[in-house]
């Protein structure tokens, strides 16, 4: 408790701390990127259009074009400064499909930080180019930990990686990489993450002199999701909507879409949403999309749920993929498998919505990462 008070109280300092924010907002511009441009999706926008050539209007937040391929990168660097600022020399941090390792790997280059990432066995195998970055970046290769247990993936990182902070609670930091774990992590991240959303009311503002009717996220953990929802919480005319991964199939028991089948636990530090058994034992996981392979789910978007303030949906593997491929050959955009379930619902949603709706999807991350298994898997389904 004390060590995640102590963070709270530094990161209260930076919210407010003029040279922070102006170090920040320098390093997002010219290291990240940003800001990431709102992009017209006009060839995605006509294949939703009906008969009469009626349809809503699709815009891509391109969080996929931020240096290292995702929206993990703007909460990274920005723990890592903070985690500078409070003295400390080593970050630890857990990742599943390595995006977060990336990001945090790169921030701790540019800021001369130990890094230390922990990944589970099968999700190294899963996601190897990632890894491969991580080690160039200099993540500590005898450190690259190989999370020994049955299922060696995420969440078994995350247990972990916490465990080696508390170990080291004078000189390391933990680098949490999305809005879970206990209080301040969530608000923490979601603070990071919602520049996305303050940039689209700006883009929104700028091309139509509107805001958005509908944003549409993927929901993993929910970093993404609440970066684009949180600035518009208040403005009840903007419908919210999550997509969460129901993998094989919200029936077969194997899919990551813990808000829409799970129930109220404690895990890692927050009460919220858990896949578990009527024992309490967590469920392992499934998506496609590597990234959404958690068995929580961030206690806000929770919340946001019961409020009834966002909506939540799911998309399959073989929805997300053939969402993948449909981006990929109407706009020439990779995206990621992850970022492919957000899309994959505009199927359902866009017959539904009137002519002229303006819909934003959070294009989370770019899919280079998963062409192969795209490739692989539609050549197996075609032979
Ligand atoms: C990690 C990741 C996600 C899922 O995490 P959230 O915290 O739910 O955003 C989604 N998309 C991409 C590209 C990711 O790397």
């Amino acid at each position: 408790m004390s060590c995640l008070s102590q963070l709270e109280a530094e990161f209260n300092l930076v919210l407010n701390d003029i040279d922070f924010q102006t170090e920040l907002a320098i390093a997002l511009r010219d290291y990240v990127g940003r800001e990431t441009p709102m992009y017209y999706a006009e060839r995605l926008t006509k294949h939703y259009k009906n008969v009469n050539g009626e349809g809503p209007e699709i815009y891509l937040k391109r969080e996929d074009l931020n240096h290292v391929g995702a929206h993990k990168i703007n909460n990274a660097l920005a723990q890592a400064m903070l985690a500078k600022r409070m003295g400390r020399t080593s970050i630890v941090a857990a990742t599943g499909a390595g995006q977060h390792g990336v990001a945090t790997a790169a921030a701790c280059a540019k800021l001369a930080l130990d890094c230390t990432i922990i990944m589970g066995t099968r999700d190294m195998e899963r996601q190897s180019s990632n890894v491969t970055l991580m080690k160039l970046l200099g993540a500590k290769e005898n450190k690259l930990v190989q999370v020994k247990s049955v299922d060696g993936n995420f969440k078994d990182a995350t247990s972990e990686a916490i465990r080696e902070w508390v170990g080291n609670l004078e000189t390391s930091y933990y680098l949490t990489g999305t809005v879970v774990g206990p209080h301040p992590c969530p608000t923490m991240v979601r603070e990071f993450q919602s520049i996305i959303g303050k940039e689209t009311r700006k883009q929104a503002t700028e091309k139509w002199g509107g805001k958005p009717d509908v944003i549409v996220a993927c929901v993993g953990s929910g970093s993404n999701a609440l970066g684009i929802f949180h600035e518009f919480l208040k403005d009840d005319d903007v419908r919210l909507i999550g997509v969460e991964a129901a993998g094989f199939g919200l029936d077969s028991g194997k899919h990551s879409a813990t808000l829409t089948a799970g129930e109220v636990g404690v895990y890692h530090g927050a009460m919220s949403y858990l896949l578990q058994d009527e024992e309490g034992q967590i469920v392992p996981p499934h998506s496609i999309g590597v990234g959404l392979e958690y068995p929580g789910v961030g206690p806000e978007l929770s919340f946001l749920k019961e409020t009834g303030r966002a909506e939540f949906y799911t998309a399959t593997d073989q929805e997300a993929m053939d969402a993948y491929e449909r981006l990929c050959r109407l706009e020439g955009i990779f995206p990621a498998l992850e970022t492919s379930h957000a899309l994959a619902f505009l199927e359902k949603l866009c017959p539904t919505l009137p002519d002229g709706t303006k819909v934003v999807v959070n294009c989370s991350g770019r899919g280079d990462k998963d062409a192969e298994t795209v490739f692989r898997l539609k050549h197996n389904n075609l032979a």
